[in-house]
């Protein structure tokens, strides 16, 4: 059996984040930039919703994002 090659991966952290409750919006904000308990979504205003995502630690420090998927 062979291993898989290694390819160059950054190393990542799991965050608990908020993700934006209408589907039509990508935003998000990692939690320790949230301005309130429950904050409203940064681009559209929605609500918020508690989530968890693993992202590379380089992308750790940008307080809001769009998703990648
Ligand atoms: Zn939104």
């Amino acid at each position: 059996m062979r291993f898989q090659q290694q390819v160059e991966k950054p190393p990542e952290v799991t965050l608990k984040i908020w993700t934006c409750a209408s589907e039509d919006c990508n935003g998000w904000m990692r939690d320790n930039f949230k301005s309130d308990e429950k904050p409203n979504c940064p681009l559209c205003g929605h609500t918020m919703v508690e989530d968890e995502r693993t992202l590379p630690v380089l992308e750790n420090f940008s307080a809001v994002s769009l998703k990648k998927e």
